[in-house]
């Protein structure tokens, strides 16, 4: 029996050596996609659910890889964040999704994912401002999503953060919502715009009645504080009319409209299509 757990314990240390140079060859890879701008923006549509129309596009980044092709932010946002990568990429990302949001009309805004790594340095302030200028984006076109995560830090600094942004006149959106923890304390602490509700909950709409019961507490408390909701990942007709009836201010998933590339997004607000 003895032995047998050596061997096991082996087995786990070769496990985790094939693991630490997996990590080690994406973070090389990541390095080098980082210097020579590998990544691209796709953007999904937004529609508001009064009109119909169009209001925005969330901005969502890929990494077209020489060998994998197109990598999916979920494999390698978090590397990023864990060495710190995430800055200059953060970085291009805002300033690329500013530039492209400055082509479309002026009701039309562009939302861009702030990892809580960002929020972290001051370094972000800097990098909207000069996002902004540089495009010549007016500020309330550009929406900033950032989780719950950002607020459990709960730092004076990032208090003091997110009202620089918000007096420059940039949007803030609190993404994920409901995933987190005790997320109701944090619109007190803070005004946000706009509260995307998680998928998750979206997916349990039309099934289960805690999530139902969960949406709606949401969207009747953002209603009574002025805060527009978004509802993230419809998929179905069903789950659709039933974000509309819950009172669900804006849109955004498969069913509307799937992330796109920069000049779909511009066919589609050229030949727009209403929900
Ligand atoms: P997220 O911010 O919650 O973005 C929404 C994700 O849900 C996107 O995945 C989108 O493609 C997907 N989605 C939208 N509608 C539907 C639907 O109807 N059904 C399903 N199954 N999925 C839907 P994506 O693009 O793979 O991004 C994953 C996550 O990566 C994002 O989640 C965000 O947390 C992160 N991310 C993406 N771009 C950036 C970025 O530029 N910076 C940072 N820091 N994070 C990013
Ligand atoms: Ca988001
Ligand atoms: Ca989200
Ligand atoms: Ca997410």
């Amino acid at each position: 029996a003895k032995g047998d757990g050596r061997g096991l314990f082996r087995f786990f240390e070769s496990e985790m050596d094939a693991r630490m140079q997996a990590r080690r060859a994406l973070e090389v890879d990541l390095r080098r996609a980082t210097e020579q701008h590998e990544f691209e923006l796709y953007y999904q549509p937004q529609f508001n659910l009064g009109t119909g129309s169009v209001t925005g596009f969330e901005a969502l980044l890929r990494w077209r890889h020489p060998d994998r092709g197109l990598v999916s932010p979920a494999e390698f946002i978090p590397l990023a964040e864990e060495t710190g990568l995430i800055l200059p990429i953060g970085e291009w990302v805002l300033a690329k999704a500013c530039a492209e949001a400055a082509k479309w009309p002026s009701t039309v805004t562009v939302a861009v994912n702030l990892s809580p790594v960002q929020f972290r340095s001051a370094h972000v302030l800097r990098a909207v401002v000069s996002a902004l200028s540089d495009s010549g984006l007016p500020a309330h076109r550009l929406e900033l999503e950032i989780t719950e995560s950002v607020l459990l830090m709960e730092t004076e600094s990032t208090l003091a953060l997110l009202n620089q942004l918000h007096i420059l006149g940039v949007r803030i959106s609190m993404d994920d919502f409901g995933t987190g923890y005790s997320s109701l304390g944090y619109l007190q602490k803070f005004r946000f715009d706009k509260i995307k509700i998680d998928r998750e909950f979206i997916k349990g709409i039309c099934e289960d009645e805690k999530s139902l019961a969960i949406i709606k507490a949401v969207t009747g408390l953002s209603a009574s504080m002025g805060i527009a909701t978004t509802a993230e990942g419809v998929e179905t007709q069903a789950q659709l009319s039933r974000v509309k009836a819950e009172g669900c201010t804006e849109v955004q998933g498969f069913l509307t409209g799937r992330p796109m590339a920069a000049r779909d997004a511009m066919a589609l607000l050229q030949a727009p299509s209403r929900v």
